[in-house]
């Protein structure tokens, strides 16, 4: 969903468009998988007397509109990115970022499991924790002085 979709379709929904809405949608079409207090910095930058919980109320707004996802990457901070696509993500457990696989593990078989214990199933979720490329290539150069990394 591109953002003037995505404008489109919160219009359709009966919402206001305010414009702190507006930039935080902006935000997110801008960077994936940030979290709410990054959302906060970035809006107060333009906005100084804009709340935290402002921020957050909004946030779960888009969130209920299924416009939004939130995302735990157990970093104990709470993310989002755009509800556009299905996606699974690999999350490295150094830096925290987080690499998009458009690949779904979800089978048939988990399916037909579910149906015969008459569940009905929702949403799922799967991860893979590692290390991504910057963080390997880091590590690969440990053992040789320079490679000291800050933290
Ligand atoms: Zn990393
Ligand atoms: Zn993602
Ligand atoms: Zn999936």
């Amino acid at each position: 969903m591109n953002f003037q979709n995505l404008i489109k379709e919160f219009k359709k929904k009966g919402y206001k468009l305010t414009p702190q809405r507006r930039i935080i949608l902006e935000i997110l079409s801008e960077e994936k998988h940030i979290s709410a207090e990054e959302i906060y910095e970035r809006i107060r930058s333009s906005q100084p007397n804009v709340s935290f919980g402002t921020v957050y109320r909004n946030l779960n707004i888009l969130l209920e509109l299924g416009l939004i996802k939130q995302l735990d990457f157990k970093d104990g901070r709470t993310r989002f990115e755009l509800n556009e696509g299905h996606h699974h993500h690999l999350i490295c457990l150094n830096c925290g970022s987080a690499v998009e696989i458009q690949s779904c593990p979800f089978s048939s078989e988990v399916q037909k499991a579910a149906i015969s214990q008459n569940f009905s199933i929702k949403s799922h979720s799967f991860k893979v924790y590692g290390y991504c490329r910057n963080c390997n290539y880091k590590k690969e150069k440990k053992g040789d002085r320079k490679g000291e990394q800050r933290n």
